[in-house]
């Protein structure tokens, strides 16, 4: 589904990301740790067209990020075509961004009614059903400062769920939130992964990654360091750099 070949990318003079190599499988979970300043975050970006890929390759469902390819010749993707791609994609931020003046089932039924066109009775049913999904049935008519951070992450999770992705992606989801809230919304993800949704987190919750991550890939510097089965690289690395990160975060 990701599948990331020698991927560069650069701001001036400063090198982010420096040939990164990632593969992610249809209905795989992949957990993307590293120190901050890594490239993490820069690289989610590039797979859903915040950012542009400055070298390498990086495609999502077989298509080339950012182009489109007609025989051996490839054009660069409009406006309107990058938007048709990220369509696809569901990404859940470390701060939730909420419409604050919408309600939870407003959130969630904007984008579906707005840019993909469904009826607003559907949206609304459809969105109800995703509520329900991440606890939160009883919560669709409150405001997003009625909500604790845990459930506005949830509320987040479910609207971005409503495009109906092939790929979620999650930039340190739990890392804003009182330590008690974090478990609700880790349960969430690992049932949308045990559903078969395909996904790249950024994390340091290692026990998540441990019980849920396919593959677990260790980032530094602009690079994978170590990738491979969570249960080698994250109680058994191989690599110095790796053990010496786990070791400040566990
Ligand atoms: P963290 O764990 O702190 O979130 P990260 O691994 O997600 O870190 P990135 O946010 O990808 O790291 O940033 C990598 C590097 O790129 C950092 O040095 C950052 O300052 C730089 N950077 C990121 N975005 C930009 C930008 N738009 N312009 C300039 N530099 C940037
Ligand atoms: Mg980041």
């Amino acid at each position: 589904m990701v599948h990331a070949e020698g991927v560069r990318k650069r701001f001036g003079r400063l090198e982010v990301l420096k040939g990164v190599d990632l593969t992610v499988e249809r209905g795989q979970v992949c957990c993307l740790l590293g120190p901050s300043g890594s490239g993490k975050s820069t690289f989610l970006r590039c797979i859903n067209h915040l950012e542009k890929v400055d070298g390498g390759r990086l495609s999502v469902d077989g298509q080339l990020v950012g182009y489109r390819q007609e025989g051996t010749r490839l054009h660069e993707l409009r406006e309107r075509e990058v938007a048709e791609r990220r369509r696809d994609i569901g990404m859940v931020f470390q701060r939730f961004n909420l419409f604050p003046h919408m309600t939870a089932l407003e959130n969630v039924v904007e984008a579906p009614v707005r840019v993909a066109g469904l009826s607003r009775a559907t949206a609304r049913a459809e969105g109800l059903a995703l509520l329900d999904q991440v606890g939160l049935a009883d919560r669709a008519a409150h405001y997003p400062a009625q909500l604790s951070g845990g459930q506005q992450q949830r509320v987040a999770i479910a609207r971005a769920l409503a495009m109906r992705p092939k790929l979620m992606l999650f930039d340190e989801p739990t890392s804003a939130l009182d330590p008690e809230l974090v478990g609700d919304v880790l349960e969430v993800m690992r049932r949308l992964a045990d559903d078969g949704m395909t996904m790249v987190v950024v994390t340091h919750e290692i026990g998540f990654a441990r019980e849920v991550a396919d593959t677990a890939v260790f980032m530094d510097g602009g690079t994978v360091v170590e990738a491979g089965k969570p249960s080698t690289v994250l109680s058994d690395p191989e690599q110095e750099r790796t053990r010496a990160f786990l070791s400040k975060v566990l």
